[in-house]
């Protein structure tokens, strides 16, 4: 028996979380998953080094950002 609902990417977090939370999570890995553009050398290279923390493959430019988003908007 398979331990992981098939509840898209949130599942392996499984029943301890409510609905809502697994609503964000989707929420927040859509973003995350989504090709951040460097505002720097304009490529979308931005990868999430830590929570609020971004970094560009090609140039190497390094920012603060919100926890899953680079920038403030
Ligand atoms: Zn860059």
């Amino acid at each position: 028996m398979p331990r992981t609902k098939k509840v898209g990417s949130s599942g392996r977090f499984g029943a301890r979380y409510g609905k809502g939370v697994k609503k964000r999570v989707i929420e927040i890995e859509r973003v995350q998953k989504r090709k951040h553009v460097c505002p720097h050398c304009l490529k979308p290279g931005m990868r999430r080094l830590a929570s609020g923390i971004w970094t560009c493959r090609k140039c190497g430019l390094k920012i603060a950002g919100k926890a899953y988003e680079p920038g403030t908007g």
